[in-house]
Parts: C-alpha cells; structure tokens; sequence
C-alpha cells in the first residue's frame, strides 16, 4: 500500500496550495480529484466567469465608442459572437489549470484521478486503490443548494434553470434571465448578460441584495444597476416555475410572474461532505467544524475552502491550505479573518475589507469615516470611469484603518493597498503621509484619508 505524509482530498485553489507547499516542505503527498484540478476557482469560478466579464465590457467598450471620441458608421455591426467567446473562456481555464497542474507535477505531488472516499482518519480508497497517510486535508469544496421549489426540478432537468456551472456553458445568449439570489454570483452574472443586452431580472427574498456589503456601497450597486435596466426584485419569494415564467410572491402575498428563458439559481452553498461521512466528524450543519489551525475533531484530519464553509473565497481556501500544513509540520499560524479582502465583479467592481460601517458601530468603536469620489480624480475622468469612491473607516484615537470600502472600475487590485495597511495596523495619517503615484485612482486613498486626518485637498 503506498504511504504518504499528507493526502490532500480535493484540488480546488484550497487543495492544489495545500499539496504544493507540503511537497516543498519535503513532505510525501498525494493529491486525489474526481473532476477537474483547480476545482470550482478555475474551471467554474472565478476564472471563467472574469473571462466572461472582460468580453463583456470590451463589447460595452466598442458600443460606447463615440464616448472616447471614435466614430462607429453602423452600430449593428458590433454583436457579441458567443461561441467565440466561450472558447477564449475555455483557452484560459485550460491555460490555467494545465499550469497547476504541471506544478503539483514538478513539486512531485502524485495525482490520483478519481473520487476518493475516506475508509478511516490513515486510509483513503481512490478507485480501487487504498492509500495510507499520516495526515488528510479535506477540501472537498460546496455545491449549489437547490432549494424545493416547484417546477424547480423539472426546468432543470430541462436545461432552462441553470447553476453558474450549467451557465457558463449555454448554447447562446439568453433573451431574458431571471436570476434566483442576489448574492455576489447573481451579481456577477448580472454584470455579463446585462452587457450583452439580456433582460435579467434579480429575485432575492431578502430586503436587499448584497446583504454583507457595505450600506453606501449597496445602495449605489442598485442605482447602477437599474441604470443598467437590470430589475432588482427584494422580499419576493420564488413560489413556481412553469414552462415560460418564474413565479414569485411580494411582501404583500400578490403572485407575479416574470418572463424566464433562462434561470441562474445562486442562493447558497452546502459542503461536499460526503466522501467523509466515515469519520463522524463535528459539523455546522453540511459544513466542517474546525479550530483556527484548520484541525477537524479527528486528530490528523484538517478541513479547508469552502468545504468548511468560513468566507467562501478562493484566497481564503488557499491561506487556510498554508496554515493546515505548517501545522503539519509543528507551526501554528492563524488567519484574522477580519483582514480578508473580497470583491464583486461587477461594473463597476467593489472590495471591501473590515469592517462595514454599521459593524464598526455595533462594534461599539468610536469611528470617523470618509468617502472620497471617483469624480474628482483625474485619471478615473479621463478613463471614463467614473463612478464610484473610496470609504474609509478609521477608529480614534489613533485613527486606524478597520475597514475600507470601494466602489470603482479595478477596485479588486486597488483593496490591496488597504489589505497592507491593516495587515500592518496602519493609520489614516500613514495612508495621507504615503505618496501615491500621479495620475493614478489609488490617489483616492490619499484623499479619503486626508479626509480623516486633515482636510482632502481636491475637494
Ligand atoms: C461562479 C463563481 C465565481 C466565483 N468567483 C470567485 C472570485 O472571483 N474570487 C474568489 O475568491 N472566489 C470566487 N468563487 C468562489 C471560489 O470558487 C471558491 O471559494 C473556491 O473554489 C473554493 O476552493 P476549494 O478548494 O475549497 O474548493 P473547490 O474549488 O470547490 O474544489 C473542490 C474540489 O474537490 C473535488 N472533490 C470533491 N469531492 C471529492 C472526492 N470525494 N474525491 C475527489 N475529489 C473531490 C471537486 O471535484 C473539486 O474539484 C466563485 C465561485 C463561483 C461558483
């Protein structure tokens, strides 16, 4: 029987960092993946979907064209070629986890393809092999949650109500889209259908989408999106969904329908826990229960990504791979979650970090806050992007930073001068004492922060 240090369960972006940095650390690892290396992140996820987004705003680009001072003779000529665009799509995630897979390759990880199914905490069985190791790193991911609805089933068995997986993949670009969630993946497929003139219609049961977002980061998001004639349905429930319609119910109770080519269902997540169920570990309902060093209940067995079901992101799912495996080796580091950066993918994008203004309040800190636009920088002009801003969140007294938030075209690479500035416990005055370069949007950090500490000068 081959025997390993560590057997990695899954090579998502949580897994495949976990396997390559146990094997640089001289450990003997095996990877095992019934689908495809780089699970939901590369192949599903994150990757395909940005590749979406760019064909998206390049064809926004060309339609907007006369903006920028270039004439377009016949509008109708400039259409969006989908099969095309699928393929891009498709190039890159192959590019991408061709790439990943060559490293586990070189770091001499061995790859098992197959489901795996965990006999006990020393064994795994892959196909018809049983592997033994010293540790398990589970990172089985999660997998949309289909909630019962009726005539839920039906449409997907038809292919009308799709996951973001199916979604990625469909035959051509929908007349109309009504998706389920307002969540950051209905945001995100939102962003890419609107642009391709998609009617999408949004249905959240809650009172407003984007419930972990900042108030006046959300409350522009709507604005935007309903100058994007994207309808944004909140408290309405979805009650049917008949062969041409979805079906929803108001706060009132009223039933109203809504024309449906193509349904995106995003309401949650539940893990993929059940190549594991052999080992009776400790859960939070479908998700792993583990300490702050990724430890499960079983000595030996570490769970990380979204299987644990913590911030499902796939920097996160990465970070927390590093710390199972210096824990392995006798190194006990920790993640503040609080200083984990997200972002949405929209147009324009937002990043936030920290805390929001009303958790900085519930908090109990005694907070200033300053907001600085995007109007009245010079390089967001000329790029004609210009909606949006900077909010800083500083606690007195010595006015550090605990939560930053960004509404802007980039905002996801602009949030890491504030992932560094609360890594290292920096101030409002460290950021306005900082010299940002000229003509550049990070100068809105500049300005925000000068707008705590002293007086912005450009507004
Ligand atoms: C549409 C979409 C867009 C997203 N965009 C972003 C983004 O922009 N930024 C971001 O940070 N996050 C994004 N995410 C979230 C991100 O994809 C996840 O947080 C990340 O993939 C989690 O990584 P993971 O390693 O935990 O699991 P996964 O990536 O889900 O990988 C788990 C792997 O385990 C395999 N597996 C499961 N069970 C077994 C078994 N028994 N045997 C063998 N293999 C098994 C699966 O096949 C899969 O490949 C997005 C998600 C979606 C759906």
């Amino acid at each position: 029987m081959e025997k390993y240090d560590v057997i990695v369960l899954g090579s998502g972006p949580g897994g495949y960092v976990a396997a390559i940095k146990a094997a640089q650390k001289n450990l003997k690892v095996a990877i095992i993946e019934k689908e495809a290396i780089g699970g939901v992140c590369l192949n599903w996820g994150c990757i395909p979907t940005k590749a979406l987004l760019k064909s998206a705003k390049v064809y926004t680009e060309f339609m907007n064209a006369k903006d920028y001072g270039i004439k377009v003779e016949e509008k109708s000529t400039i259409t969006p070629d989908w099969p095309s665009i699928l393929k891009r799509k498709d190039r890159i995630v192959r590019r991408l986890t061709g790439g990943v897979k060559m490293l586990l390759e070189k770091n001499k990880v061995d790859i098992y393809n197959g489901e795996g199914t965990i006999i006990n905490k020393h064994e795994i069985k892959v196909n018809d092999t049983t592997l033994s190791t010293k540790n398990i790193i589970i990172s089985t991911g999660a997998s949309p949650i289909l909630p019962p609805i009726d005539g839920l089933d039906k449409a997907y068995q038809d292919n009308r109500l799709l996951t973001s997986k199916g979604m990625l993949d469909i035959e051509d670009i929908p007349k109309n889209l009504v998706i389920i969630g307002g969540g950051v993946i209905g945001i995100e497929f939102a962003t890419i259908f609107s642009s391709f003139n998609t009617k999408v219609t949004i249905i959240e049961r809650e009172n407003n989408i984007l419930l972990n977002v900042d108030d006046d980061v959300r409350e522009n998001m709507v604005k935007i999106l309903k100058k994007a004639k994207i309808t944004v349905l909140t408290n309405s429930t979805v009650t049917k969904i008949d062969e041409s319609s979805v079906i929803y119910e108001d706060t009132e109770g009223n039933k109203q329908k809504v024309d449906a080519e193509k349904i995106l269902l995003s309401v949650g997540m539940k893990a993929n826990n059940q190549s594991f169920t052999n080992l009776n570990l400790q859960m939070n309902k479908s998700f792993v229960e583990i300490n702050e060093y990724m430890e499960t209940s079983e000595k030996n067995v570490y769970a990380i990504g979204d299987v644990t079901g913590k911030m499902m992101l796939a920097h996160v799912a990465s970070h927390q791979g590093i710390i199972a495996v210096e824990h392995i080796l006798g190194n006990n580091e920790e993640i503040n979650y609080n200083q984990v950066p997200s972002a949405i993918y929209s147009f324009p994008e937002i990043a936030q970090i920290g805390y929001t203004e009303k958790e900085a309040k519930e908090k109990g800190l005694d907070i200033l806050v300053s907001k600085f636009p995007l109007q009245a920088n010079g390089k967001a002009l000329s790029a004609n992007e210009s909606e949006g801003f900077i909010k800083i969140i500083a606690s007195k007294p010595y006015n550090e930073i605990v939560g930053v938030h960004i509404l802007a075209d980039n905002a996801s690479d602009l949030i890491s001068e504030a992932v560094m500035v609360m890594k290292l416990e920096g101030t409002a005055d460290e950021i306005a004492k900082s010299i940002h370069p000229h003509p550049t949007i990070s100068e809105i950090y500049h300005e925000a922060a000068l707008g705590i500490c002293d007086k912005p000068i450009h507004i």
